[in-house]
């Protein structure tokens, strides 16, 4: 199979990726946006964006198609397939091989791949699903004011952001399948001192319960007694884990102690010519508005990064050339 030469190769079709393209399209770079499936990322996990500025709701799949929309009006569409592989050659050029053996080759990269929330696998999660059911509460806790919410998870996401849901719900249950959450302290004290909190300790959830309006509870088991019960809720919020989508990385590249890639304000790694954008970078908050921020920037750093890149090959070509003799 022969391989594909690029300017630039961005790997993965959610609003970073899709941004990194426009830009790219826009700047006449000749570049590659590699996914599998619908473009959009979790954004087609969400319902509803109402936090996206100038745009005062929209559908998570609709946004997804305007914005594939976009980056395919500047030249560049999605090119479906899986990336396994990413490595290095000898001459610093990155090989980007997909799972039907198709490679890509080219000076520069963005990894915008995102990562996955992980599931809870309780019968209902998927039927309700952007309807009721949610993974970011920043996204979706405006459509629950005055309703009861769940919270599932003890670590600093569903601690943080159930007492960030205090601010919606008429009530955050915070449910946690043991007594004591990993989570850390002030978090916890945050939570734990706020009203509208309150803690189910010990419990799981063996069902999300619904019907055509959405969920609208859960069947719960404490895990020490074996007793079931049921709590009417309208919001489960779901934080039991992300897992930063890095897994066909074959170069090392700097991260935080939960996986996500380190880059400098630019988005550049410590590898040169590799950038990250997006969910996938350590920082503060994962929002579309971030991702689309993150993105503009490393295809700036990325058009730089070429220039200054072919001004040293042409240098050295220069030096390379036998000077005549007298
Ligand atoms: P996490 O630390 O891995 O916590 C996951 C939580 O979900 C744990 O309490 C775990 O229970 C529970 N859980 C896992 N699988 C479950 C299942 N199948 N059913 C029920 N409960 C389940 O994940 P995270 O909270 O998303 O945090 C990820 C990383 O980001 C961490 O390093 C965290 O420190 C960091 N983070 C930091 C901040 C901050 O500093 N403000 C905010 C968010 C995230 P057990 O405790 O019983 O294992």
């Amino acid at each position: 199979m022969t391989t594909q030469e690029h300017e630039l190769i961005i790997i993965g079709a959610g609003p970073a990726g899709l941004t990194a393209a426009l830009y790219a399209g826009r700047s006449e770079l000749d570049a590659v946006l590699l996914d599998y499936g619908f473009p959009g990322g979790q954004l087609l996990l969400t319902e509803m964006v109402d936090d996206y500025p100038g745009i005062e709701e929209v559908g998570g799949m609709e946004l997804s198609q305007r914005m594939a929309q976009h980056a395919e009006k500047f030249g560049i569409g999605v090119t479906n397939g899986r990336v396994t592989d990413l490595r290095r050659d000898e001459e610093a050029r990155f090989i980007v091989t997909l799972e039907d053996g198709t490679v890509y080759r080219a000076p520069a990269v963005i990894i915008t791949s995102g990562g996955t929330y992980k599931k809870l696998g309780a019968p209902g999660e998927d039927e309700f699903m952007g309807r009721g059911v949610s993974y970011c509460a920043i996204c979706d806790g405006a459509f629950f004011k005055e309703e009861r919410i769940a919270v599932i998870g003890g670590g600093d996401s569903a601690v943080e952001e159930a007492e960030f849901l205090t601010r919606y719900g008429s009530k955050v249950y915070v449910i946690h399948r043991r007594d004591e959450f990993r989570a850390t302290a002030v978090l916890q004290r945050r939570l734990l001192e706020n009203p509208k909190a309150e803690v189910i300790w010990d419990t799981v959830v063996d069902e999300i319960t619904g019907d055509d309006k959405g969920a609208n509870g859960l069947k719960l088991r404490n895990v020490k007694t074996g007793e079931q019960s049921e709590l009417p809720v309208t919001g489960v919020f779901i934080y039991i884990g992300f897992t930063p989508n890095s897994q066909f990385l074959s170069e090392h590249i700097a991260h935080d102690e939960a996986g996500y890639l380190v880059t400098d304000r630019d988005m550049r790694t410590e590898i040169p010519g590799l950038f990250v954008a997006g969910d996938i970078r350590a920082q503060l908050v994962k929002q579309i508005t971030t991702a689309v921020g993150d993105a503009t920037t490393a295809v700036f750093a990325v058009e730089k990064y070429l220039t200054e890149l072919k001004e040293a090959e042409q240098a050295t070509e220069l030096e390379e050339v036998p000077t005549a003799s007298p």
